[in-house]
Formats: structure tokens, sequence, C-alpha cells
């Protein structure tokens, strides 16, 4: 608990640090504490010292601590969930009825079952985030964005994807969510997020709508507040290496 709000108070100094270096203000930045693998007690102890917004890589984990948490809190309790991994069609329902974002689509087909299903239970709509790969990594989902700048076709495929998200009556668009490659130079890892944040504003334009982004992890949150994160996933710098 006492690592806890210490690693907390770390890494809101930190934030606050980075969105001053780069002019904004640290509110626009929502920091989402990544619990996978920690236990609920773990959550309760993050929520006793102020955090309310959680993120879950595995739908059945979220599902699980979400229904525990309610129990013990109460319904009212404030938290936010994030659905932050992708997610396979068997599981939407999950995201569907638990989450209150969901940070990683990489497929329309997950989008439409997700709004079917939030139609049918009646659910406010649920912000969704495109998952965008502007790095070229083998390994990392999401709509093929290496070539953006030049290539018009992988911003046709981009901007109707974000026009039928806004056209299915279950969700709202959020904006776009990326990942940087592991284990490159600070100055590559900068040029991800500069080049997912120009995209951004590119679609902001093609869409009429202003948009958030979902980037930074424990690594590089720094410099994704720098380049525009206005979500920042951070896991082991709150609750330290995971079990
Ligand atoms: C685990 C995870 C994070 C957090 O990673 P840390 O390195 O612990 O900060 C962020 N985003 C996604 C999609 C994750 O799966």
């Amino acid at each position: 608990m006492n690592d806890i709000l210490e690693h907390y108070t770390a890494v809101t100094h930190q934030i606050d640090q980075a969105a001053e270096r780069a002019g904004r203000a640290a509110d626009e930045i929502t920091l989402v504490a990544v619990t996978k693998t920690w236990p609920v007690e773990t959550l309760l102890a993050a929520y006793e010292v102020g955090m309310r917004h959680f993120g879950e890589n595995r739908a059945e984990e979220m599902a699980a601590k979400r229904t525990a948490v309610d129990d013990i809190l109460g319904p009212d309790n404030g938290i936010i969930w994030h659905q932050i991994g992708t997610l396979q069609s068997r599981k939407t329902n999950l995201v569907a009825d638990h989450a209150d974002m969901f940070h990683a689509l990489d497929r329309l087909k997950i989008a439409q079952r997700l709004s079917n299903r939030l139609m049918q239970t009646a659910h406010a709509p649920l912000p969704i985030f495109l998952e965008v790969n502007v790095s070229g990594e083998a390994s990392k989902s999401g709509w093929d964005m290496r070539e953006w700048e030049q290539n018009e076709t992988q911003r046709d495929n981009l901007r109707t994807a974000a026009q039928t998200i806004l056209d299915m009556p279950g969700l709202s668009f959020a904006g776009l969510m990326t990942m940087a490659p592991w284990g490159v130079a600070e100055a590559e890892i900068r040029n991800v997020f500069r080049r997912t944040r120009e995209l951004g504003q590119w679609l902001e334009t093609a869409v009429s709508q202003p948009l958030d982004y979902s980037m930074g992890m424990t690594d590089d949150f720094e410099i994704a507040i720098e380049e525009g994160a206005t979500y920042i996933r951070v896991g082991r710098a709150i609750f330290g290496s995971r079990r």
C-alpha cells in the first residue's frame, strides 16, 4: 500500500513534468492504472490512494475484477474500466457488459459484435480506440498505417473504419491507440508517437471530431505525453513487476 502510494505519487509527478515540458495541461492526460495479473486487493489499495481508471488486458480478468470490486465498494464507486488488450470475437460480450472504454480495436467484425450487444443490453455507447501500427513491427496488431503519409489506401482504410464506428449505434469513436516497438532507441519511439498523433490530426479533420490518443506505457509514457498522449496505460511503474 505504501509502495503503491509512493509509486503513484512519482508517476503523477512525471506526468506533470512531461506535460509542462510539452506546454500542455496535466489534466488533459488520464492515467490508466494497468492491474493485469494483480489481485483485487491491489486494485482496492490503488483505489484507496485515489486511482479511478483501471486497465485490464484480458476480458475475463476485467469482468471478474469488476464484479468483485462492485460487490465490495458498491456499483457507484466511480471507477472507469478500460479494456486495453485486443479482443477475440467470442469475448466481445464480456467487454460490452463490463468495460467503459475499449482501447484496442483491430478488426471491424469485433466492433459490429460489440455494437449489437450494447444495443441489446441498452448500455451507453462504448468509446472505441482504433489500434494503429505505424512502425512496421510484424508482431503488432491494428490497422497497417506504416506508410500513411504517402499511401492513400491506408488513409482511406482508417477513415472508413472510423466512419463505420461512428455509424454504429452501440459505439462512439474515441481516437487512436498505438504501442511503441520494443527495445528500440528513444528517437524511434518518439517518432512512432509523433506519427500516430499526426495521423490522428488528419483523421480529426476527416471525421470532423477531436480525438483522444492512447499511447505510452511504463517505459515510454513521458515521451508519449510530450507527443500528445491523452490516455497513458501504466502498470509496472505503479505496481512493480508483474507476478
Ligand atoms: C500490460 C499493458 C500495458 C502496461 O504495461 P507496463 O509496461 O506494465 O506499463 C499497457 N498497454 C497494454 C496494451 C498492455 O497490455
